[in-house]
């Protein structure tokens, strides 16, 4: 990886918009940028395109969407960017908060209308940190359904994308303009294509252990449940190209893979009212400030995991996510009729089981402090069938990266933009604040889909003359 004077760049094509990463961001971003008229190539490293896009849930939140004035649930970007403050303890850049929360809505009705997404709203619970239900996801909410829509959209646009194609090196003049992108094929040979504008959807670095284990260390002995060809590619060029960088402490972690399964466990049996006990049948933390942050927690447990304890009423909303099914299906759901039975299944202390489902449903009834303080207050006791899911700890992906304005163009420390670079999604500085506690649930497509849009809409006008 490594930024080279343009003298050194040998090419004979050019193309107006380049884009590096074919996952919802670079999707999006070539969307976006053949839609202001310009001609666009996107590079990516797999033979498939599948990205950390393909391995998620797929659930994008949105304010004040047709889908959501459909059930009734009055939502407003301005609601939205408060949530996404909040969570992140307003450590994070406040313009970017509100370009991104003012672009969901009108995002996501774009990829349904004018690309043939199909979206339904996610019912039955909230997500951590959000005031009103506003998380869109595919019909089996899957990552997978979403980028094979982006791809197949792509298709219909004719944009090229150049699979089995990892992006090397950048040239560019001493400004900081990048005029070409050299790339290696997998039998080692090697290309290069000249840009008028480059869009960095490479995502972030945690497929680099090295670089997890200097910036993250809390992270780096958790499995990594993303994309492992995202190696921090857009940090490494950015910072020989003098752009900014920032937040690079912050991820998103999840407390809830399912062992050994590794498919998330819905945060929703939580968000209802169930917890989680660790392999003495003790609770550790407040499981509902989020579930980047639960993932220290979890694999600060014994044996590194934990158990979530549920009913099937608290079941009954994941019913249908393809997570949960595949992970029933597989056997990773224990159902037992008393609370005895379960612990016994799972091989926890009994006695220490009931205790802590006795001290919950005090808690319930708002009675005593919660050691964690959480709160219960309204949520029924859990019933038999009792279900319980061996989870652990894992890192998603990293959120911080490249800084960027709010037209997406990635900007020096001065705040300067650099001339024709646009960043998104996991490649740009996240909405997270500097660590694990400031990831708001969904910000991950959310800053894919909205900042790839606006990436690609701000380099498609570049290239045709106007402004950024
Ligand atoms: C299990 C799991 C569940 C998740 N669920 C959700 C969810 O429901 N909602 C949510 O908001 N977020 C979720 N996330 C996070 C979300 O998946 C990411 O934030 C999002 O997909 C990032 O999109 P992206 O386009 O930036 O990166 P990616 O989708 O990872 O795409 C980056 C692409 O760049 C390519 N690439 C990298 N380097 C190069 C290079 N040098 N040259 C060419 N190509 C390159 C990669 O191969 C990859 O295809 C989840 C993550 C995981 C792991």
């Amino acid at each position: 990886m490594a930024v080279l004077p343009v003298a050194e760049a040998r090419f004979e094509y050019s193309v107006p918009v380049l884009v590096i990463g074919a996952g919802a961001c670079g999707l999006t971003a070539a969307l976006a940028a053949k839609e202001a008229g310009a001609d666009v190539l996107v590079l990516e490293r797999d033979a498939k395109p599948t990205g950390s896009t393909t391995l998620s849930t797929g659930l994008i939140p949105a304010a004040g969407t047709r889908y959501q004035k459909a059930l009734g649930i009055a939502d407003a970007p301005e609601l939205l960017a408060g949530d996404i403050w909040r969570k992140a303890k307003g450590q994070t850049d406040r313009a970017i908060v509100d370009a991104v929360a003012a672009a969901s809505g009108p995002t996501v009705e774009w990829l349904a209308d004018h690309h043939g997404v199909a979206f339904k709203l996610v019912e039955g619970f909230l997500y951590p940190g959000h005031s009103v239900l506003r998380m869109h996801g595919t019909p089996h909410r899957t990552g997978e359904e979403l980028e094979s829509a982006l791809l197949a959209a792509a298709g219909r646009l004719d944009i090229d994308i150049m699979t089995s194609a990892t992006a090397t090196d950048l040239f560019a003049q001493s400004d900081g303009r990048v005029t070409a992108v050299r790339f290696s094929r997998p039998d080692g040979t090697q290309e290069t294509i000249g840009c008028g504008a480059l869009v960095l959807a490479c995502c972030g670095f945690g497929g680099d252990k090295e670089m997890v284990r200097r910036e993250i260390p809390e992270i780096a002995d958790a499995e990594f449940w993303g994309h492992v060809g995202n190696k921090g590619d857009a940090v490494k060029w950015g910072r020989e190209l003098g752009a900014a960088l920032a937040d690079l402490g912050s991820y998103q972690g999840h407390g809830a893979v399912a062992v050994p399964y590794g498919n998330p466990l819905n945060w929703g049996v939580l968000m209802n009212g169930g917890y989680q006990v660790n392999s003495l049948g003790l609770r550790f933390s407040n499981e509902v400030r989020g579930y980047s942050e639960q993932a220290v927690e979890v694999i600060a447990q014994p044996g590194k995991i934990a158990w979530d304890i549920f009913d099937e009423i608290r079941e009954r909303p994941i019913l249908g996510f393809a997570d949960y099914e595949a992970i029933h299906s597989l056997g990773g759901v224990r159902k037992a009729a008393s609370l005895s039975e379960l612990a016994a299944l799972l091989g926890i202390p009994v006695d220490a089981l009931a205790r802590t489902d006795a001290e919950v449903n005090l808690r319930r009834e708002g009675k005593g402090e919660d050691r964690w303080h959480r709160s219960f207050r309204g949520t029924q006791p859990l019933q038999a069938p009792f279900c319980a899911v061996k989870v652990t700890g894992a890192l998603f992906h990293t959120q911080g990266g490249v800084v960027i304005g709010a037209s997406a163009r990635v900007l020096r420390p001065d705040r300067s933009p650099l001339p024709n670079i646009f960043a998104g999604g996991g490649a740009a500085r996240g909405l997270s604040g500097p660590s694990n506690w400031g990831y708001f649930s969904g910000a991950g497509l959310l800053t894919a889909t909205t900042l790839g849009r606006i990436a690609g809409t701000s380099a498609g006008r570049l290239v045709a003359g106007g402004n950024a």
